[in-house]
């Protein structure tokens, strides 16, 4: 059994696949070619904003978006302390400061009153001055973004939305990734929607921003490609990647996220009650990038991980350091009991294999084992 079967995807989607490899390959446009701008167009469309920039990788998004807004030297940026790492790594890259804030036992992400704990302990201290809120829509669930916009408001601060897993997520009628100023996702292989390769793009309604990052992602171009108006980056999409991506978003529209959430709905039926099972808040619908359960202990959650590994299941723990405890955060110098939540998730969280091709047979196999183990 796989874990995300990215090749089951691709046998079922090959002849339309290949096409759009070969002839890209024919094409000689390399580089910015038609399918990246018709990508960009029709992921705006279906994110509902004005712009989409496609760019190398999910990191350079997030990037391009601090880059835009000239965060740097001096500014705190509050990051969720459960996520991948380059939620954070971004922040520090720019010379600011991540701020990691508790998370929702419930949702997985961040914690609203966590945050503006963080930000009232960074306004005393003085030391930073508070910039933006980066939420991430964790493991395919938007974060609570009526809650954060109302501190974004009181603070003055920008919302950063990381929706590298949320893309395909919904709260209300509105979509993942339209959900901050800026927003950014990733089409690394295994993020909901993910190409072959790395590759990434940003969101955003507001004309000057997009203007900027467009430029950012070409070496700070200017009216031209010699015309280099600031310091930008080499960060594009590869008009290949952009090529297969246009051909697993009409799958991904008309059946994949509908699909898993069926397999995730199929698991939370065999689990609940059994171990705690993903919440999904009324109004909230989720793309599941991954199907997350909690165990008792870190105990009972590495003993499961074994169990399933020793029946050829595939399980992953998303994810087991906070982020103050990285050793590339030591000189922060957070305290012992920083959050709490964060840190009890990392010791009792276990990821199951998801994806839109996996079968209901798979997914009964895993719950019978996870029910016999617990
Ligand atoms: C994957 C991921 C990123 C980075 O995306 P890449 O395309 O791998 O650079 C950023 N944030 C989160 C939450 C992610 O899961």
């Amino acid at each position: 059994m796989q874990f995300r079967d990215l090749v089951k995807q691709y046998n079922v989607l090959k002849p339309d696949i290949d096409k759009a490899m070969i002839d890209t390959a024919a094409s000689g446009g390399y580089i910015m070619g038609k399918a990246v701008k018709e990508l960009e167009a029709s992921l705006a469309e279906y994110v509902g904003v004005k712009h989409c920039i496609s760019c190398a990788n999910g990191t350079d998004a997030l990037t391009l978006a601090l880059k835009a807004w000239g965060i740097g030297a001096g500014d705190a940026v509050f990051v969720p302390d459960f996520t991948f790492f380059a939620s954070a790594e971004v922040v520090s890259l720019e010379g600011a400061t991540p701020v990691f804030v508790d998370i929702d036992e419930d949702t997985f992400n961040i914690d609203v009153n966590s945050l503006e704990k963080a930000i009232e302990k960074t306004i005393k201290e003085g030391k930073l001055v508070p910039k933006v809120i980066i939420t991430v829509d964790l493991f395919g669930l938007p974060a609570d973004y009526y809650a954060v916009k109302k501190i974004a408001d009181k603070y003055n601060l920008l919302i950063l939305e990381d929706g590298a897993q949320g893309f395909g997520g919904k709260t209300g009628e509105r979509m993942a990734c339209s959900l901050g100023d800026i927003s950014t996702t990733s089409f690394f292989p295994a993020k909901p929607l993910g190409c072959y390769g790395d590759g990434g793009a940003v969101f955003t309604n507001n004309d000057e921003w997009a203007t900027i990052m467009d430029s950012l992602r070409v070496h700070g171009k200017g009216s031209f490609k010699y015309d280099n108006v600031r310091i930008g980056m080499n960060s594009r999409l590869d008009t290949l990647q952009a090529a297969i991506l246009q051909v697993k978003f009409e799958a991904f529209k008309s059946y994949e996220v509908e699909d898993i959430n069926k397999a995730a709905a199929l698991y939370t039926e065999k689990l609940k009650g059994i171990v705690k099972t993903p919440v999904i808040p009324e109004g909230y619908y989720s793309s599941w990038a991954q199907y997350t359960i909690q165990l008792k202990d870190k105990e009972q959650r590495d003993g499961l991980q074994a169990y399933l590994k020793e029946q050829g299941i595939p399980s992953m723990v998303y994810y087991p350091t906070p982020m103050h405890k990285q050793t590339a955060y030591k000189e922060l110098n957070y305290p012992e009991e920083s959050n709490p939540v964060t840190q009890r998730l990392c010791s009792t969280v276990l990821s199951l294999p998801i994806h839109p091709y996996i079968t209901e047979e798979d997914i009964e196999k895993v719950c019978e084992f996870v029910v016999s183990y617990v």
